[in-house]
Parts: C-alpha cells; sequence; structure tokens
C-alpha cells in the first residue's frame, strides 16, 4: 500500500488552486448571491485545460482519470469557489460521451467541454419518481429516423448556462423484471418542445434550477448515447463519478471553512487571548478536521477503485456521505466560531453552509446511500 502523493497530482492542485485563489470566496459568494453562474472562473479554468482533465486528450482533454478530476473539484471549492457543475457536465456528461457515444458523439461534444465552451446539463431527478429511478416517467418513442421525448423533469441544474441536456427517458420496459427501460438521450436546450422554466431554491447557488417539460421534443438517432434500453446500466456505472465528485466538492468546501475560521480565531480577541485558545471553539473545528480528512481518504479511494476499473460503489456511496457530512460539521463550526460575522454577506460562510446541507440531499440522498450500505455492506434486507 502506497500513500505517496505522485508529483503530477502535487502540481495540479497548486495549479488550480492558484487560479481558483485569483477568483476567491469573495468572488463566489457574490456571484452566489445574485445567482450568476461563474463564467470567468470557468471559462479560465477551461482555457488551461482543468476542465477536461478526465476527458482524453485526444478529444483536448487532460486523458486523466476521475482522481484528476476529484482534484480540479476539490482545490477550487477549497479556495472558496465549489463548481456544483463540474457534477453533471463533467463526471455525467463527459463521462458517459467518453464511455458510451460513437466516435461522431465524442468529436462533436468532448473537445467543448474540455474547454469550457460548450455545457450539458443532466436530468433524470422527475417530480413523481424522485429517488426511485424505476418510476421514471419520460418517455423517448422511436418517431421515422429519431425519437420523440416527452415529460417532466426537476432540479435541473444550469440549463440557462448550457448547451444541451443528457436525458434519462424511459424506451421500453424490461420484459424480465417489469422494470423501465431507460436510455439516454443529447437534447439541445433550444429544441423546440422543451421549456425550461425556473425553479428557485432559498439556498444561494450560482447554477439556477429549473423544471424541464418536455413536450413532443425530437432528436434524431444520433442522439441516442450508448444502447438503447442499456440506459440503466450506463447511468448507474456514471454515478459512481457523480458521487466521487459531490465528495471532493465537500471536501474542498470543509477545507475552505476550515482554514477562514483557524485565521479568524486566531486573531480575534475578546477576553485577552483569541478566541481560538477556547477548547469550545477550537475542538469543533478539530473535529471537523479530522472528519474532513477521513472523507479525503475515502475519496481518493474511491476514485483510485474506479480508475482501476474495480467496483467502486461501496467506497463511492461511502466517500459521498462521509464527505457531505464532514462539510457540514466544517461550516456549522466555522460560523459558530465566527460569531455573528459567521452569518454577515461579507463572509461568506452561508452560501457555502446551503451548497454543504444541499449536498446531504443531491445528487444522491444520505438515506439512500445508507440503505445502499445497509443492503451491500451489510448483507441486510432490502427495505423499500
Ligand atoms: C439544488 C439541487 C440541484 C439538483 N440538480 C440536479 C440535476 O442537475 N439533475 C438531476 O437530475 N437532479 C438534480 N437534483 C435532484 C436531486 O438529485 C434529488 O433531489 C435527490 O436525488 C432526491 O430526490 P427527491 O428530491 O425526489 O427526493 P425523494 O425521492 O422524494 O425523497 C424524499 C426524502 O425521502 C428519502 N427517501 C426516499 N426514498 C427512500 C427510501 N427508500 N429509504 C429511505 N429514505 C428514502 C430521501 O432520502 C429524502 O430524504 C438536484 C436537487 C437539488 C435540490
Amino acid at each position: 500500500m502506497d500513500f505517496a502523493v505522485v508529483d503530477e497530482h502535487t502540481e495540479l492542485r497548486r495549479a488550480v488552486a492558484e487560479i481558483a485563489a485569483d477568483f476567491g470566496g469573495a468572488y463566489y459568494a457574490r456571484k452566489a448571491e445574485a445567482r450568476e453562474f461563474p463564467t470567468e472562473l470557468w471559462q479560465t479554468l477551461g482555457r488551461h485545460g482543468y476542465l477536461g482533465a478526465s476527458i482524453p486528450e485526444a478529444y483536448g482533454g487532460g486523458g486523466g482519470g476521475l482522481a484528476e478530476l476529484a482534484i480540479v473539484c476539490e482545490e477550487s471549492a477549497a479556495q472558496g469557489c465549489p463548481l456544483l457543475l463540474m457534477i453533471v457536465n463533467t463526471a455525467i456528461a463527459a463521462e458517459m460521451i467518453t464511455r458510451h457515444g460513437t466516435e461522431e458523439q465524442r468529436s462533436r461534444w468532448l473537445p467543448g467541454l474540455a474547454a469550457g465552451t460548450t455545457r450539458i446539463a443532466f436530468a433524470i431527478t422527475e417530480p413523481d419518481a424522485g429517488s426511485n429511478t424505476h418510476r421514471l416517467a419520460t418517455t423517448a418513442v422511436a418517431d421515422g429516423d429519431g425519437y420523440r421525448l416527452d415529460g417532466q423533469k426537476y432540479y435541473i441544474s444550469g440549463v440557462d448556462e448550457a448547451d444541451a441536456v443528457l436525458v434519462v427517458a424511459r424506451t421500453g420496459t424490461d420484459e424480465h423484471t417489469g422494470e423501465a427501460a431507460l436510455s439516454l438521450f443529447v437534447v439541445d436546450t433550444d429544441a423546440p418542445g422543451l421549456v425550461a422554466q425556473p425553479l428557485p431554491v432559498a439556498v444561494a447557488l450560482p447554477e439556477r434550477q429549473f423544471t424541464l417539460f418536455l413536450d413532443g421534443v425530437r432528436v434524431g438517432r444520433d442522439r441516442l448515447v450508448g444502447t438503447e434500453g442499456a440506459g440503466f446500466r450506463q447511468v448507474f456505472a456514471g454515478l459512481n463519478p457523480e458521487r466521487v465528485t459531490g465528495a471532493a466538492l465537500a471536501v474542498g468546501i470543509g477545507r475552505y471553512a476550515l482554514a477562514r475560521a483557524s485565521r479568524y480565531v486566531g486573531e480575534r480577541t475578546v477576553w485577552g487571548t483569541p478566541v481560538g485558545a477556547h477548547q469550545g471553539v477550537a475542538h469543533p473545528l478539530a473535529q471537523a478536521k479530522i472528519e474532513i480528512e477521513l472523507a479525503a481518504l475515502m475519496t481518493a479511494k474511491a476514485a483510485w477503485l474506479h480508475d482501476q476499473g474495480q467496483p467502486a460503489g461501496e467506497a463511492a456511496n461511502m466517500a459521498k456521505y462521509a464527505a457531505a457530512e464532514a462539510a457540514l460539521a466544517a461550516l456549522d463550526a466555522a460560523i459558530q466560531a465566527h460569531g455573528g460575522n459567521g452569518v454577515s454577506t461579507e463572509y461568506g460562510l452561508i452560501p457555502l453552509w446551503g451548497l454543504a446541507r444541499l449536498l446531504r440531499i443531491a445528487p444522491v440522498s444520505r438515506e439512500m446511500i445508507l440503505n445502499y450500505v445497509a443492503q451491500h455492506s451489510l448483507g441486510l434486507p432490502r427495505s423499500y
């Protein structure tokens, strides 16, 4: 077992941190409050090749794996700039197209995704299906030389900033299990019949959320990604990168919160000593530091397993669970340690707390992870 960090990763961390630090937490908080996408940061990371860290070199990417992509997510977040869209745009859409797309689809989409000039949102969640993917009701029916899509999705991030949406739709029913046979389609955001209605959320996020209405949206056969009916398997393979990047984002947010809090409590003096000298202030921060480090370790393990082609589901789920919980604990401790300044707009901690809170729910909820671990790690009966 070798825990040594390779030079390439150290350099990648340093380079991404340097770019993100030029923007910093105040930039992110401003964008979050204004609900404005952090275009400048996204484009700068894209120009330097970091958005495409996991995209093959042949398509303009860095040729790395999930480990490298997770580093980009973590380091940007650790400078106060967590990029939620990396999860759907890069970890899911780019990964699905790389793994399952045709040569034509890869050439069409991957270079722009790597450069940051193209963005693809991801739409699986539906109002009536929720966590139960088998109940997805959006349909894609063969129609002439393509498909016709009808249905509804909600909480779809960044549609206003995207060129296309990777839509998960039902193309039939599995005759053995009776469950939905799912397929993946790349749908242009300006396709006739596709309407994106803003879905306001109280958490201040730079990425806006939408309800998507698909009413007779037509796509050609060239927009089917992978095999028709194999979408369930394809999507589930794509969930590990989603979970690992979600975990990396949470680890980065936690690191940022702890760095800010440590600086603050080291300087803030109200009884003659810095408030950080009081154990009631220091211990929650120290505890969160331990939890963040543990989550980072599991995140690295999950990314490594995925990149080795080994089963990564258990580690990816555990990493996402641990990182979201650790980030929330870190933000809570950091806010408390700042006293009244913890909730000020100037210190920018509340938008990050909102994001950390969101990461307990999405992209997969804490309860669904506990279900997975109970069933697959402990061998307990499935409860649902
Ligand atoms: C800000 C934001 C951005 C998002 N972005 C996207 C996106 O870009 N694309 C996309 O497709 N989706 C997106 N989502 C959706 C997100 O993935 C879902 O909200 C999440 O998976 C939970 O689904 P749900 O909201 O339908 O909750 P439900 O499935 O209705 O669950 C409600 C509660 O019940 C619990 N629960 C459900 N089933 C079980 C069970 N069997 N056992 C125990 N507990 C259970 C859940 O954990 C949860 O606590 C986003 C959500 C948010 C809030």
